[in-house]
């Protein structure tokens, strides 16, 4: 019998913070000689355009029927094609075990029931390190109204999937892995390499502002893809980084960029910072920018990408999250592994009084935040010790012979051993027929 050709189809869901993962995924696949099929829409895949054009060793695309299709969890449609194709189907997380596992206790424990109210915060039952969280802040569990349906679709898929991929590695949260795994799943991690859209700032200028910086002196700020703050909170974040003092990159999103933002930065203060804050108006490299070693923190909105990257690149980090799973990763970061400091904001930003304009975090608070981090306190080393450890760990789990190297090939042989299993009853159902 001829050997069939593995053929994974990938579909995640259309927003960046989603689809650079899955295609890390499809390239490590396809590094391992996997013919890899990614479904998308055309403005995404000319967003992803440099790193799809990457060269693999993929196999030509000779329609291999699929063996498997990986689902973004929010995609939870799928498992209605992976039923109808007869295929298997593997749920792919781009949020943490951690997340996952502080939904599950909370959902099956009823712990919100009869609580007075969504900024009360509770604890979250049966976890190793006391976590407390609002209704507010766990939106996947509590989402606004008008999403339930969404939240009920997910769990569905995730029980009647085949099995589940978490974008994490082994040692960064082994206790909440091996729970996790008790319902079900493999574990994956990512490589690293800058994703998404092209710079909108020539990386070379990027390196070599950095390289003019002391070692580890360089704040690099980032709120992802989809969380916009109105000018106001922009400018009191701006003053409060004016009056740190430090080196900083600040990334400014072509969405949050309206007249009014370039005419306050226009009137005095890129020009008063000049010497020491560049600022990144769109699509920055940031990856490559959170690897260089004038780096020394990063104020990152929590999303689960930016949060793996700050941890592989072994920096500390300032935690200002937004909504979604980021609260939890907040909790994570600070709680868990002690590598983050917060910044102070209590709820998401589709909190009525973000919309409406109004400042949640103050310049005060942010400067005190960063010099928290920055300076040369016992605190600030600590915090950058255990980065450096788990930057030492992450790349390990992604080392040949590392944890995150065997759960691919674990998947790879499941795969191929349920695509065996497939062939062979179809040859016998075909042999009865004749
Ligand atoms: N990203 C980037 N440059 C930017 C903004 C974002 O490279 O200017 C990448 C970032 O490295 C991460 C992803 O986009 O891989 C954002 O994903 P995350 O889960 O952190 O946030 P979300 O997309 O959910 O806001």
């Amino acid at each position: 019998m001829a050997e069939q050709k593995l053929h994974f189809v990938l579909v995640p869901f259309v927003a960046q913070g989603h689809i650079i993962p899955t295609l890390d995924l499809a390239r490590l696949l396809a590094d391992r000689g996997v013919l890899v099929t990614l479904a998308t829409t055309p403005v995404n895949l000319s967003r992803n355009q440099a790193f799809v054009s990457r060269p693999a060793a993929s196999p030509p695309a000779d329609l291999a029927p699929p063996c498997c299709i990986i689902a973004d969890f929010c995609n939870p449609w799928l498992r209605h094609v992976a039923r109808e194709l007869g295929v298997p189907r593997f749920d792919f997380y781009s949020i943490p075990c951690f997340y996952l596992l502080c939904e599950h206790n909370l959902m099956h424990h009823k712990v919100y029931e009869g609580v007075g109210g969504d900024d009360v915060p509770v604890v979250v039952p049966d976890l190793p390190v006391r976590i407390e969280v609002t209704m507010a802040q766990a939106p996947g569990i509590f989402p606004p109204p008008g999403w339930k349906w969404m939240r009920d679709e997910v769990s569905e898929a995730g029980s009647s999937s085949h099995g589940t991929l978490v974008n994490t590695f082994a040692s960064l949260e082994p206790g909440y892995i091996s729970f996790y795994e008790k319902v079900k799943g493999k574990k994956l991690a990512t490589d690293a390499a800058n994703r998404g859209d092209k710079p909108v700032i020539n990386e070379e200028k990027c390196l070599t502002w950095l390289d003019s910086m002391e070692l580890g002196s360089v704040l690099y700020i980032s709120f992802g893809t989809l969380v916009r703050y109105p000018l106001a909170q922009l400018v009191e974040l701006g003053l409060g980084l004016e009056a740190s003092g430090r080196p900083i990159i600040w990334v400014i999103k072509a969405r949050e960029l309206q007249s009014a933002v370039e005419e306050w930065l226009a009137e005095g203060f890129e020009e008063r910072t000049r010497d020491r804050i560049l600022i990144i108006r769109g699509w920055a490299p940031q990856v490559t920018i959170l690897s260089h070693p004038s780096i020394g923190g990063f104020l990152t909105h929590c999303g689960w990408n930016s949060s793996l990257e700050g941890i592989t690149a072994g920096v500390p980090m300032l935690t200002w999250p937004g909504f979604a799973d980021q609260f939890l990763n907040e909790r994570f970061l600070v709680d868990v592994l002690r590598v983050g400091v917060p910044c102070g904001m209590k709820r998401p930003f589709w909190d009525e009084t973000v919309i409406r304009g109004d400042v949640k975090v103050k310049r005060e608070d942010i400067k005190k935040v960063v010099e928290r981090l920055m300076d040369d306190g016992i605190e600030a080393h600590e915090l950058r010790n255990r980065a450096t450890e788990l930057k030492k760990m992450a790349r390990s789990a992604i080392d040949v012979g590392g944890s995150s190297e065997e759960s691919l090939t674990q998947l790879i042989n499941e795969v191929s051993l349920l695509a065996k299993k497939q062939t062979i009853s179809a040859t016998e159902i075909q042999q009865e027929k004749d």
